[in-house]
Protein backbone atom coordinates (compact mmCIF):
# COMPACT_ATOMS: atom_id res chain seq x y z
CA UNK A 1 0.00 0.00 0.00
CA UNK A 2 1.50 3.45 -0.94
CA UNK A 3 1.42 6.42 1.58
CA UNK A 4 -1.60 7.78 -0.64
CA UNK A 5 -3.70 4.95 -0.35
CA UNK A 6 -3.32 5.25 3.38
CA UNK A 7 -4.61 8.68 3.92
CA UNK A 8 -8.27 7.10 2.98
CA UNK A 9 -10.26 3.83 3.72
CA UNK A 10 -11.61 1.59 1.06
CA UNK A 11 -14.63 1.98 -0.20
CA UNK A 12 -16.33 -0.88 2.34
CA UNK A 13 -19.96 -0.57 2.13
CA UNK A 14 -22.38 -2.05 -0.15
CA UNK A 15 -24.02 1.30 -0.78
CA UNK A 16 -20.84 3.19 -0.95
CA UNK A 17 -19.62 0.77 -3.90
CA UNK A 18 -22.63 1.24 -5.71
CA UNK A 19 -22.26 4.87 -5.54
CA UNK A 20 -18.41 4.73 -7.14
CA UNK A 21 -19.59 2.28 -9.47
CA UNK A 22 -21.91 4.63 -10.80
CA UNK A 23 -19.91 7.55 -11.08
CA UNK A 24 -17.10 5.42 -12.55
CA UNK A 25 -19.91 4.17 -15.07
CA UNK A 26 -20.98 6.84 -16.14
CA UNK A 27 -19.16 10.60 -14.67
CA UNK A 28 -20.80 12.95 -16.99
CA UNK A 29 -23.96 12.40 -14.64
CA UNK A 30 -22.56 12.68 -11.67
CA UNK A 31 -22.67 14.74 -9.17
CA UNK A 32 -19.58 15.92 -6.85
CA UNK A 33 -20.23 18.09 -4.13
CA UNK A 34 -17.54 19.29 -1.26
CA UNK A 35 -17.87 21.37 2.14
CA UNK A 36 -15.05 24.06 2.23
CA UNK A 37 -14.29 24.33 5.57
CA UNK A 38 -12.65 20.72 7.01
CA UNK A 39 -12.85 19.45 4.16
CA UNK A 40 -10.87 21.28 1.71
CA UNK A 41 -8.90 23.32 3.77
CA UNK A 42 -7.34 22.58 7.35
CA UNK A 43 -9.05 23.99 10.38
CA UNK A 44 -6.74 26.64 11.51
CA UNK A 45 -7.05 29.14 14.53
CA UNK A 46 -7.86 32.15 12.15
CA UNK A 47 -10.49 31.25 9.72
CA UNK A 48 -9.79 33.93 7.49
CA UNK A 49 -6.48 32.05 6.51
CA UNK A 50 -7.80 28.43 6.29
CA UNK A 51 -6.74 28.26 2.48
CA UNK A 52 -8.05 25.37 0.74
CA UNK A 53 -4.74 22.66 0.27
CA UNK A 54 -2.73 22.94 -3.45
CA UNK A 55 -3.43 18.73 -3.50
CA UNK A 56 -6.95 19.86 -3.26
CA UNK A 57 -7.60 22.15 -6.04
CA UNK A 58 -5.29 20.21 -8.18
CA UNK A 59 -7.59 17.27 -7.49
CA UNK A 60 -10.23 19.22 -8.26
CA UNK A 61 -9.04 20.70 -11.64
CA UNK A 62 -8.69 16.95 -12.43
CA UNK A 63 -11.86 16.18 -11.94
CA UNK A 64 -13.80 18.88 -12.95
CA UNK A 65 -13.16 18.13 -16.75
CA UNK A 66 -14.51 15.11 -16.01
CA UNK A 67 -17.33 14.89 -13.64
CA UNK A 68 -20.61 16.76 -14.80
CA UNK A 69 -20.90 18.79 -11.59
CA UNK A 70 -18.52 19.65 -9.48
CA UNK A 71 -19.61 22.22 -6.30
CA UNK A 72 -18.92 23.44 -3.31
CA UNK A 73 -21.44 23.48 -0.57
CA UNK A 74 -19.82 25.97 2.41
CA UNK A 75 -21.49 28.14 5.03
CA UNK A 76 -19.64 30.66 3.94
CA UNK A 77 -20.19 33.54 1.78
CA UNK A 78 -19.31 32.55 -1.33
CA UNK A 79 -16.23 35.78 -1.78
CA UNK A 80 -14.57 34.21 1.03
CA UNK A 81 -14.30 30.56 -0.37
CA UNK A 82 -13.29 32.48 -4.18
CA UNK A 83 -10.69 34.38 -1.74
CA UNK A 84 -9.25 31.08 0.27
CA UNK A 85 -9.68 28.44 -2.33
CA UNK A 86 -8.33 30.15 -5.27
CA UNK A 87 -10.65 28.39 -8.09
CA UNK A 88 -11.64 31.64 -10.13
CA UNK A 89 -9.81 31.18 -13.54
CA UNK A 90 -8.44 28.23 -12.72
CA UNK A 91 -7.71 25.25 -15.51
CA UNK A 92 -9.88 22.36 -14.78
CA UNK A 93 -12.47 23.96 -13.07
CA UNK A 94 -14.29 26.11 -15.28
CA UNK A 95 -17.40 24.65 -14.31
CA UNK A 96 -17.08 24.77 -10.87
CA UNK A 97 -20.26 25.85 -8.90
CA UNK A 98 -20.39 27.64 -5.16
CA UNK A 99 -23.06 27.30 -2.94
CA UNK A 100 -22.46 29.72 -0.45
CA UNK A 101 -24.11 30.49 3.12
CA UNK A 102 -26.21 27.27 2.94
CA UNK A 103 -26.90 27.95 -0.53
CA UNK A 104 -28.47 31.32 -0.12
CA UNK A 105 -25.62 32.22 -2.54
CA UNK A 106 -24.43 30.84 -5.62
CA UNK A 107 -21.43 31.37 -7.81
CA UNK A 108 -20.92 30.11 -11.36
CA UNK A 109 -17.38 29.55 -12.52
CA UNK A 110 -18.71 29.55 -16.26
CA UNK A 111 -20.76 33.06 -15.97
CA UNK A 112 -18.43 34.55 -13.08
CA UNK A 113 -21.66 35.44 -11.69
CA UNK A 114 -23.01 35.81 -8.18
CA UNK A 115 -26.05 35.65 -7.10
CA UNK A 116 -28.03 36.51 -3.90
CA UNK A 117 -31.98 36.47 -4.14
CA UNK A 118 -34.05 39.01 -2.56
CA UNK A 119 -34.14 38.51 1.17
CA UNK A 120 -37.96 37.05 2.21
CA UNK A 121 -40.54 39.72 2.39
CA UNK A 122 -41.09 38.07 5.79
CA UNK A 123 -37.50 39.68 6.97
CA UNK A 124 -39.01 43.60 5.98
CA UNK A 125 -42.15 42.53 8.60
CA UNK A 126 -39.73 41.57 11.36
CA UNK A 127 -37.83 44.85 10.38
CA UNK A 128 -40.94 46.91 10.47
CA UNK A 129 -42.17 45.43 13.66
CA UNK A 130 -39.43 45.00 15.91
CA UNK A 131 -39.31 48.37 17.50
CA UNK A 132 -42.63 48.04 18.58
CA UNK A 133 -42.29 44.96 19.84
CA UNK A 134 -39.50 45.43 22.09
CA UNK A 135 -40.76 48.64 23.60
CA UNK A 136 -43.68 46.56 24.52
CA UNK A 137 -41.25 44.01 25.68
CA UNK A 138 -40.04 47.16 27.99
CA UNK A 139 -36.35 46.43 26.02
CA UNK A 140 -36.77 49.67 23.33
CA UNK A 141 -32.71 50.07 23.07
CA UNK A 142 -31.27 46.83 22.51
CA UNK A 143 -29.07 46.59 20.07
CA UNK A 144 -30.34 45.27 16.53
CA UNK A 145 -27.65 44.01 14.04
CA UNK A 146 -29.88 44.32 10.35
CA UNK A 147 -27.62 41.34 8.39
CA UNK A 148 -29.79 41.58 5.08
CA UNK A 149 -31.50 38.07 5.21
CA UNK A 150 -30.98 37.87 9.09
CA UNK A 151 -31.80 40.32 11.88
CA UNK A 152 -29.96 39.78 15.01
CA UNK A 153 -30.94 41.48 18.89
CA UNK A 154 -28.08 41.75 21.09
CA UNK A 155 -28.59 41.70 25.00
CA UNK A 156 -24.86 42.26 25.91
CA UNK A 157 -25.06 45.85 26.14
CA UNK A 158 -28.44 45.62 28.21
CA UNK A 159 -27.39 46.65 31.98
CA UNK A 160 -29.05 43.40 32.80
CA UNK A 161 -28.60 41.37 29.47
CA UNK A 162 -30.05 37.87 30.91
CA UNK A 163 -33.20 39.75 32.12
CA UNK A 164 -33.69 41.90 28.62
CA UNK A 165 -32.74 38.02 26.76
CA UNK A 166 -35.33 36.46 29.07
CA UNK A 167 -38.22 39.31 28.18
CA UNK A 168 -37.46 39.09 24.59
CA UNK A 169 -36.91 35.58 24.04
CA UNK A 170 -40.68 34.23 23.97
CA UNK A 171 -42.16 37.23 21.66
CA UNK A 172 -39.27 37.22 19.54
CA UNK A 173 -40.26 33.56 18.79
CA UNK A 174 -43.59 33.63 18.23
CA UNK A 175 -43.45 36.57 15.55
CA UNK A 176 -40.62 33.93 14.02
CA UNK A 177 -43.22 31.59 14.05
CA UNK A 178 -45.93 33.66 13.03
CA UNK A 179 -43.83 34.69 9.54
CA UNK A 180 -42.60 31.22 9.06
CA UNK A 181 -39.06 32.11 9.99
CA UNK A 182 -36.59 30.56 11.98
CA UNK A 183 -35.55 32.35 15.21
CA UNK A 184 -32.17 30.92 17.13
CA UNK A 185 -31.67 31.86 20.54
CA UNK A 186 -28.27 31.85 21.13
CA UNK A 187 -25.48 34.11 23.66
CA UNK A 188 -26.73 37.21 24.85
CA UNK A 189 -28.63 37.30 21.13
CA UNK A 190 -31.76 35.89 19.58
CA UNK A 191 -31.54 35.60 15.95
CA UNK A 192 -34.43 35.57 13.33
CA UNK A 193 -33.45 34.35 9.37
CA UNK A 194 -35.58 32.32 6.73
CA UNK A 195 -35.94 29.03 7.45
CA UNK A 196 -35.42 25.86 5.24
CA UNK A 197 -31.26 26.97 4.22
CA UNK A 198 -29.44 24.20 4.92
CA UNK A 199 -26.41 22.23 3.12
CA UNK A 200 -28.94 19.76 3.01
CA UNK A 201 -31.39 21.48 0.72
CA UNK A 202 -28.82 23.08 -0.78
CA UNK A 203 -27.29 19.76 -2.32
CA UNK A 204 -31.03 18.28 -2.91
CA UNK A 205 -31.56 21.63 -4.85
CA UNK A 206 -28.43 21.54 -7.29
CA UNK A 207 -28.77 17.46 -7.75
CA UNK A 208 -32.61 18.00 -8.67
CA UNK A 209 -31.14 21.09 -11.04
CA UNK A 210 -28.16 18.62 -12.69
CA UNK A 211 -30.39 15.85 -13.21
CA UNK A 212 -27.39 13.79 -11.56
CA UNK A 213 -27.50 10.11 -12.16
CA UNK A 214 -24.96 9.41 -8.84
CA UNK A 215 -24.01 11.90 -6.24
CA UNK A 216 -20.62 12.09 -4.25
CA UNK A 217 -20.68 14.43 -1.07
CA UNK A 218 -17.81 15.26 1.19
CA UNK A 219 -17.85 16.90 4.42
CA UNK A 220 -16.39 16.92 8.46
CA UNK A 221 -18.88 18.58 10.83
CA UNK A 222 -22.18 18.65 12.37
CA UNK A 223 -23.59 20.88 9.40
CA UNK A 224 -23.03 18.09 6.94
CA UNK A 225 -25.34 15.74 8.97
CA UNK A 226 -28.38 17.52 6.61
CA UNK A 227 -26.28 16.70 3.39
CA UNK A 228 -25.93 13.12 4.45
CA UNK A 229 -29.48 12.89 4.72
CA UNK A 230 -30.21 14.27 2.24
CA UNK A 231 -27.82 11.45 -0.15
CA UNK A 232 -29.45 8.96 2.30
CA UNK A 233 -32.79 9.95 1.11
CA UNK A 234 -31.71 10.25 -2.61
CA UNK A 235 -30.09 6.69 -2.24
CA UNK A 236 -33.49 5.20 -0.72
CA UNK A 237 -35.08 6.63 -3.75
CA UNK A 238 -32.57 4.50 -6.53
CA UNK A 239 -29.99 7.07 -6.87
CA UNK A 240 -26.23 5.91 -6.08
CA UNK A 241 -24.25 8.18 -3.56
CA UNK A 242 -21.22 8.11 -1.78
CA UNK A 243 -20.60 9.73 1.50
CA UNK A 244 -17.06 10.96 2.97
CA UNK A 245 -16.07 11.88 5.92
CA UNK A 246 -12.59 13.81 6.39
CA UNK A 247 -11.87 12.77 9.27
CA UNK A 248 -10.44 14.44 13.10
CA UNK A 249 -10.00 14.36 16.58
CA UNK A 250 -12.85 17.18 17.47
CA UNK A 251 -16.00 15.97 15.68
CA UNK A 252 -17.01 12.12 15.04
CA UNK A 253 -20.63 12.05 14.12
CA UNK A 254 -20.20 11.82 10.72
CA UNK A 255 -17.26 8.84 10.51
CA UNK A 256 -20.31 5.85 11.58
CA UNK A 257 -22.26 7.25 8.59
CA UNK A 258 -19.36 7.69 5.50
CA UNK A 259 -18.95 5.11 3.12
CA UNK A 260 -14.96 6.25 3.05
CA UNK A 261 -12.84 7.93 5.69
CA UNK A 262 -10.73 10.26 4.82
CA UNK A 263 -7.33 11.76 6.88
CA UNK A 264 -8.57 15.18 7.09
CA UNK A 265 -8.17 17.47 3.83
CA UNK A 266 -4.95 15.93 2.79
CA UNK A 267 -6.95 12.78 2.73
CA UNK A 268 -9.94 14.07 0.94
CA UNK A 269 -7.56 15.69 -1.50
CA UNK A 270 -5.38 12.27 -1.89
CA UNK A 271 -9.35 10.38 -2.85
CA UNK A 272 -10.15 12.63 -4.97
CA UNK A 273 -7.05 12.30 -6.95
CA UNK A 274 -7.76 8.91 -6.57
CA UNK A 275 -10.91 9.08 -7.65
CA UNK A 276 -9.66 10.88 -10.61
CA UNK A 277 -7.54 8.18 -11.78
CA UNK A 278 -10.13 5.71 -12.13
CA UNK A 279 -12.42 7.78 -14.61
MG1 LIG B 1 -16.65 21.84 7.37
Amino acid sequence: MTAEEQLFSDVTTPQGRAGWAAIIADPAAALIALDFDGVLSPIVADPEQAYVLPAAVDAMAELGGRIGTLAVITGRPVQAALRLGGFAGRAGLEKLIILGQYGVERWDAATGELTTPEPPAEIQQVRDRLPALLAECGQPDLYVEDKGRAIGVHTRRASDPQAALDAITGPLLDLADELGLQAEPGRNVVEIRAAGFDKGSALQGLVAERTAGAVAYAGDDLGDLAAFDTVDRLRAAGTPGLLLCSASDEQDALRPRADVVCAGPAGIAAFLTHLAGAL
